[in-house]
């Protein structure tokens, strides 16, 4: 259910800019993107009171669709960027975005990391099931049997079972839901805004172009709405259970919260009692004098 717009807080033309989206027609980057301005703007976060990080990949191509404070990093490297800007400025909202290309690869160790530390930071997992950006080859999480233009015969290896891997890492938070559902998404990203830790937002995303089995279609039948079938977030055991199996539906929704841990930032003891943050502590230091040494 959508809150009230404040009659004075920020609007969805606020995060609006004037370069062209370049997405592919039906991408599930077109209903990520709007849920992610419109979860911002539920939560009455303006455009400067933000830090945007996108990693490579298709969605990367969102960094400068919208306002904000954007950073685009390198691929599969985003996470230790955002952890670093939340960490000198733990005051200041942080949603990061990656692909399962780069989060399950290269990148898998950074995401490992934040979860354990349970930085307090949203993580937005785009799960197309394949590297589109790069013309459709297939990545850890493309399906058993499926062609894809690296791999025309099916993947050789196994499909990485991402959310049993996630779960066994003991998350904070984790939720699931899909690019054709916008009121969805955008509560499920205001929830996580407000989480206390990590929390990891797996969006299963239409690719039209290069990923035939799962699609728009695919999802509207197979998805369900986990909350409203009364499942209880705080039961670990269930919640992996539900997330795992997706042999016959789809379980979306949060499916597991957990509030309790303290954050990374919380449980570092020159941090606390703190009344300032990082940012506001650094001294401007004259160098000039340095300088001259290599003159
Ligand atoms: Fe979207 Fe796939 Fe096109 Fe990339 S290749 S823009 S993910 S439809």
């Amino acid at each position: 259910m959508s809150i009230p717009l404040q009659p004075n807080g920020p609007r969805m033309k606020d995060y609006s800019c004037a370069n062209k989206c370049t997405w592919c027609d039906g991408c599930g980057d077109f209903g990520i993107w709007t849920a992610v301005k419109r979860s911002l703007v539920e939560s009455g976060i303006p455009p400067h009171g933000v830090l945007l990080c996108y990693d490579v990949g298709c969605h990367g191509n969102a960094s400068d669709k919208l306002l904000g404070y954007r950073f685009h990093g390198l691929h599969g490297r985003v996470l230790p960027f955002a952890a670093g800007a939340k960490l000198a400025n733990p005051t200041l909202p942080i949603m990061t975005f990656g692909g399962d290309g780069a989060s399950f690869s290269e990148g898998i160790g950074h995401l490992v990391h934040a979860v354990r530390s349970n930085y307090p930071i949203v993580f937005v997992l785009h799960n197309n099931a394949n590297y589109g950006l790069t013309l459709g080859q297939a990545s850890s999480l493309t399906w058993q049997n499926q062609k894809m233009n690296s791999s025309p015969n099916g993947i050789p290896e196994h499909t990485l079972p991402s959310m049993d891997f996630l779960f066994s890492l003991e998350p904070t938070f984790v939720a699931r839901t899909f690019s054709g559902d916008i009121p969805q998404m955008t509560e499920v990203l205001k929830a996580a805004l407000k989480h206390r830790g990590f929390a990891f937002v797996d969006i299963l995303q239409a690719c039209p172009t290069w990923n035939h089995f799962a699609t728009h279609d695919y999802f509207l039948e197979h998805c369900y709405d986990a909350n409203k079938e009364g499942h209880d977030s705080s039961d670990f055991k269930k919640a992996r259970q539900i997330a795992v199996d997706t042999s016959k539906r789809i379980s979306t929704g949060i499916l597991y919260q957990r509030e309790d841990l303290p954050d990374f930032y919380e449980r570092l003891v020159p941090r606390q009692g703190r009344k300032t943050t990082p940012v506001e502590e650094v001294e401007i230091t004259d160098v000039s004098e340095y300088m001259k040494m290599f003159i």
